[in-house]
């Protein structure tokens, strides 16, 4: 996408591109590589910042399903946007939080015997549930002990159903692990046991990086986020994934500075000599991490009309500032867009800078900036 063709809103500093049809693309690929297994949707946390309500519709468009929640509220708004679409709430309820999930048709997931306990003594009306057993995480589920409880006591479900089975893989972003192997195992015998127990469970083993380690990951169901969202599913290898996000900021002051003057808090860039800096209306209060400012050893780059500006001095709460000597001055005005995310810095890169993880970068994108959705269902 070019910034020239954004119109961003009069009234805020920074616009967040959102690419629908991206989003669309991405499902149809992760579809392809699984070959059968159907392609659910991890929808929490407001779709990874970039807005549920726009998002879950163009995935419902593309013949998604079932969407993937962490809290019952998300699960409510979401059952808002999609009327028929099976929605399963990650983290559970307890019993103080059954009425909500039936009221909502909700999935609940049995994450411990606690929760199998309140969901036989909730008595019917919701929708089948979904039994996580943990086979390595050790973060939620039930572990191997709570598992072989249920197993010698099925009846501890009463009327409660359960139409399926999942579990989280620790280490798929990393192919060579063995825990890989060593929890697609555990959880395939797993399934076994409980299917002998409860009767057919659908199985879903694979996030998006589980996706791409191959189809023995598959098994019924894959839940896919990130790939989604166009972060990399394989960090070793090129991004199979469109990039989706773009963060587009305007330009506010440009000034000349001179030897032996500094730019910014902690006067903590200091020009060795003639510059032109750019100050541009976001700063980390709109998610552009902090800590992706450049050091010594590593420079950051924003970009205007396609050419690199290097960030100089500290990140701000709503301001940065770039270096834009060897940007043509026409291009470089108060006005003119700056990509701080988009086609030259993906979401991954940013992220890398800032020593953390793309799904924190767009996980942590700021209400402040205006929104744009491109494309999407008709
Ligand atoms: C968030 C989440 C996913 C999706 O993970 P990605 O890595 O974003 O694809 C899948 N399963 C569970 C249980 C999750 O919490």
């Amino acid at each position: 996408m070019d910034a020239r063709d954004l119109a961003i809103p009069a009234d805020a500093g920074a616009v967040l591109v959102v690419d629908l049809d991206a989003i669309a693309a991405n499902y149809r690929l992760i579809r392809e590589a699984c070959s059968g297994a159907e392609v659910g949707a991890a929808v929490k946390a407001d779709a990874y910042g970039l807005g549920v309500e726009r998002i879950a519709p163009t995935l419902a468009a593309e013949g998604c399903r079932t969407f993937f929640v962490a809290t019952p509220a998300e699960g409510v708004a979401l059952r808002g946007v999609l009327d028929a679409a099976e929605i399963v709430v990650l983290n559970g309820a307890g019993a103080d939080g059954l009425d909500l999930l039936a009221a909502h048709r909700l999935s609940p997931t049995l994450n411990s015997l606690a929760q199998v306990d309140a969901l036989a003594g909730f008595g019917g009306g919701l929708p089948n549930a979904w039994l996580h057993v943990d086979t390595g995480m050790n973060r939620l589920g039930l572990g191997p002990a709570e598992a072989d409880a249920l197993l010698a006591e099925p009846g501890r479900l009463g009327g409660a159903k359960v139409s399926a089975i999942l579990s989280h893989l620790a280490c798929a972003d990393d192919p060579g692990h063995p825990m890989n192997a060593a929890q697609r195992d555990v959880f395939a015998a797993l399934r076994t046991r409980f299917e002998a127990a409860l009767g057919p469970l659908r199985a879903s083993l694979a996030n998006s990086s589980g996706t791409f380690l191959g189809a023995d990951f598959h098994f019924d169901l894959v839940r896919s986020g990130a790939a989604l969202y166009g972060l990399n599913p394989s960090p070793g290898d090129p991004n199979p994934m469109r990039q989706v996000v773009g963060i587009y900021a305007k330009i506010l002051q440009l000034r000349a500075v001179d030897t032996p003057m500094t730019v910014g808090y902690g006067a903590a860039h200091r020009v060795a000599g003639p510059r032109r800096i750019a100050t541009v209306a976001a700063g980390y209060a709109d998610g552009y991490p902090r800590a992706a400012a450049s050091t010594e050893g590593r420079t950051m780059n924003a970009y205007i009309a396609g050419k690199a500006a290097p960030l100089v001095g500290r990140v701000s709460m709503d301001l940065i500032t770039l270096d834009v000597s060897d940007i043509p001055p026409a291009d470089a005005q108060p006005g003119a867009l700056v990509e701080l995310l988009g086609p030259h810095v993906s979401p991954d890169a940013l992220a890398a800078a800032a020593g953390t993880i793309g799904y924190e970068v767009i996980g942590r994108l700021g209400n402040r900036l205006a929104r744009i959705y491109r494309g999407g269902p008709a």
